[in-house]
């Protein structure tokens, strides 16, 4: 059977200036390396389908699927804290919108399909295979962890070389997620002084994202709790993003951008894996607080919707963004609750909490270990002076003592239930992008199937996944290959 997409492409309906139309850049030799089945089912789409010859070329921008609209999004943001104007999609298009299976609207990019109008000066608008195969794994590990994110439909080798520093093998990457807007989606119209975009984009956003949103001040309000919950199950497994500028943060609250993304191994708050983070602004710890800066921003965006009396807008946006601390602390606290075992709000939690992480630090602990040794007893050999775990294992098992189930069955079962035994840590994944490279992709569909089950105990075979790396394999230093 062909392969047939049903596209219903609202955001092409906007107007023009919202994006600028265009095809993908045809490459030379497209094979597919990787689909996701499962996530093709999910968008009601034939996988046997997606698979046939005719569809590789459409997943590679050789061909234009009938019903899709192909356009490069316009968008401005933050990176690193000073402000571009215009950025856009430089190698990113959107072919259109499918309504999947639930019902749920979703969008179908191409990443790494040639340059566009938004394209940085003199880059390609391709991408290497390293880094849309990092893509898919991170992104697909996310969503097994239960944490929103964009998702990884196929990716596909080109059979043309990309200049990344040295000459690598280049890939594309089809990319779903709820939408691609973001906070710097509304900086784009805002810097314009194009009021009257801003209000379409509001309401496109509200209908799509926040039907229950009464209004502007609503869907800031909105947007801050998903955001909130988002960074805070982030903390919850030790992801670090790596690149939070406005314009890697997505309105749906969703992961967005898997450039140097990577998960902690040995717990140090103030990790930066980033080779383009110079000074730590994007670091684990700095996470909720970068937040509540590019959430700043997007209020700053918004305030021309809000009236016209200025003070009073900014007044009325300054109020709800001071609801964001508590948000996030509250978001963390659960999240950190949950891997503690524990069902019900108390007051000492936060304290509990805080103090097991400031032991992990100085124990040297690993963080995906120690938190999933919690339901087999053995967290305390995790710690350089296992004794600090000691100490603080009392208050914990006391606390524990106090829930309405304090059976150590329905205890271990919360705990590997809330604490990943397989994260993606960075070596293994660089272990299995390198392998890739040199035409072996199984250590990459290895990895794959393992992180589709994170929180079950892997059988034997699988088991060296769960283990940190050695001095040897540490990989210090990420890059986001763009
Ligand atoms: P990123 O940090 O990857 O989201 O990219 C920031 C900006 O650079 C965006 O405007 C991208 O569209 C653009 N960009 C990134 N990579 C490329 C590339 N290889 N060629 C052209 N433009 C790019
Ligand atoms: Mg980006």
């Amino acid at each position: 059977m062909p392969l047939e997409i049903p596209f219903d492409n609202s955001y092409a309906r906007l107007p023009e200036r919202f994006f600028v139309r265009q095809s993908p850049v045809p490459v030379k030799a497209p094979e597919l390396l990787l689909l996701n089945r499962g996530l093709a089912a999910e968008l009601g789409l034939d996988a046997d389908a997606l698979q046939t010859p005719d569809a590789v070329q459409i997943l590679a921008g050789n061909a234009v699927a009938a019903g899709s609209d192909p356009l490069a999004l316009a968008y401005a943001g933050h990176q690193f804290g000073g402000f571009s104007p215009v950025l856009g999609d430089g190698r990113a298009l959107l072919l259109g919108e499918v309504v999947d299976r639930q019902g749920k609207r979703r969008d179908i990019q191409l990443k790494g399909s040639g340059r566009t109008a938004f394209s940085r000066p003199g880059s390609d608008g391709r991408a290497p295979l390293g880094p849309v195969l990092r893509e898919f794994i991170v992104s697909e590990a996310m969503e097994a962890l239960g944490i929103p994110t964009t998702r990884s439909l196929a990716a596909v080798a080109t059979g043309e070389r990309v200049i990344r520093g040295q000459a690598e093998p280049g890939g594309v990457l089809t990319r779903i997620a709820a939408s691609h807007i973001r906070i710097g989606t509304f900086q784009y119209f805002a810097a314009r002084g194009d009021t009257e975009a801003l209000q379409i984009l509001t309401d496109h956003v509200i209908a799509r994202h926040f039907p229950e949103a009464s209004g502007t001040l609503d869907l800031l309000d909105a947007v801050i709790a998903r955001q909130a919950q988002l960074v805070a199950q982030w903390m919850g497994v030790g992801f670090i993003h790596g690149v939070m500028n406005t314009d890697n943060t997505s309105i749906s609250g969703e992961t967005i951008d898997f450039g140097p993304c990577a998960f902690i191994d040995t717990f140090v708050p103030n990790t930066v894996y980033s080779s383009i983070d110079h000074h730590g602004r994007y670091s684990y710890q700095n996470q909720p607080d970068i937040l509540a800066w590019n959430l700043a921003q997007f209020a700053t965006a918004l305030l021309p919707l809000m009236g016209a009396d200025r003070e009073a807008a900014i007044a009325s946006a300054q109020a709800t963004m001071e609801l964001y601390p508590d948000r996030v602390r509250g978001a963390w606290c659960d999240v950190f609750r949950r891997k503690l075992g524990l069902t019900r709000d108390e007051e000492g939690d936060e304290r509990l909490i805080g103090d097991l992480l400031s032991r992990m630090a100085a124990g040297q602990a690993d963080f995906t270990n120690t938190f999933r040794a919690l339901a087999t007893g053995n967290a305390r050999d995790h710690f350089v002076q296992p004794e600090s775990f000691d100490q603080w294992e009392e208050n914990w098992r006391s606390r524990l003592r106090r829930e309405p189930e304090p059976g150590a069955e329905a205890v271990a079962e919360r705990l590997r239930a809330a604490n990943p035994a397989i994260i993606p840590r960075n070596h293994r994944v660089e272990q299995a992008l390198s392998a890739a490279s040199d035409g072996d992709l199984a250590p990459t569909t290895r990895l794959i199937g393992a992180l589709s089950r994170p929180f079950e105990d892997p059988p034997a075979d699988l088991e060296d996944l769960t283990h940190p790396p050695t001095d040897d394999e540490r990989v210090y230093r990420t890059f986001c290959g763009t």
